[in-house]
């Protein structure tokens, strides 16, 4: 089912595209988070795309 209300959309899409994710466990912590929830690491990257690159 497609997801016509324009706002849900833009939600949707940031709550999939803005998190960091960790390069020991790979575990997506929150785009605030300093340190990794699992395993506590510093080294995280950033996942963040922009909105409307992919389709
Ligand atoms: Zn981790």
């Amino acid at each position: 089912m497609p997801i016509t209300d324009a706002i849900k959309k833009q939600i949707a899409q940031q709550r999939r595209l803005f998190y960091k994710i960790c390069f020991k466990c790979g575990g997506r912590n929150p785009i605030s988070s300093e340190r990794c929830r699992k395993c506590r690491s510093h080294s995280m990257r950033l996942k963040n795309r922009n909105i409307g690159a992919k389709k």
